[in-house]
């Protein structure tokens, strides 16, 4: 097989960048001035005075999800741990005073810079513990913010409390859920 390569010469084009560089400066410049005079039909927000409306389906920060008491509905029964393909949550189970209650999480924890965002974790959870809510603004000046502890996971303010789950514990049995 006989290879043929293409030699391109340099003449004083493409020896100079200054008319490329005028070029692309020129190009800039006119969609500056058209999106000034079209601000309605530019393709991008004004983050962050405007936001984009994702779909309810979206996979954003996880919440876990609590009972009407309050409590945490996570079982510790690393599910969602084992099926994580990044491998980014912690859990530390307890066995608890009630004896209705098998295990809890005392330690339940998300490096949140290691995750995919994949929803594994969310699909995992045989009780309903964990979701994938729509936040996604997750900004931080360090690292360790973004170990979200069950303090951030279940309580964080921008939950308004905690994210209580759809039903409970008796009522899903009802429903066979
Ligand atoms: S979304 Fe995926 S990567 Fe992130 S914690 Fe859940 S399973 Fe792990
Ligand atoms: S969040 Fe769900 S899957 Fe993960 S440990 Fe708790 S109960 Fe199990």
């Amino acid at each position: 097989m006989v290879t043929v390569k293409k030699v391109q010469r340099r003449n004083l084009q493409t020896q100079s960048y200054i008319p490329s560089l005028l070029k692309g400066l020129g190009f800039t410049f006119s969609k500056m001035i058209k999106n000034l005079f079209n601000q309605d039909k530019m393709p991008t927000l004004n983050y962050p005075e405007e936001k984009y409306d994702y779909s309810p389906r979206f996979k954003g920060n996880h919440v876990l999800t609590v009972k009407k008491d309050g409590a945490l509905r996570c079982t510790a029964c690393m599910l969602c741990a084992t099926n994580c393909p990044a491998d980014c949550i912690n859990i530390v189970a307890s066995e608890h005073t009630d004896p209705a209650v098998e295990k809890f999480p005392i330690h339940y924890e998300i490096d949140v810079l290691r995750c995919v965002y994949c929803g594994f974790c969310e699909e995992a959870c045989p009780v309903d513990a964990i979701r994938m809510g729509p936040e996604w603004q997750t900004a931080g000046v360090n690292g360790s913010v973004f170990n979200y502890d069950i303090k951030e996971l279940a309580h964080r303010p921008g939950l308004k409390g905690g994210a209580v789950s759809r039903v409970d514990d008796l009522e899903r049995h009802k429903a066979g859920i």
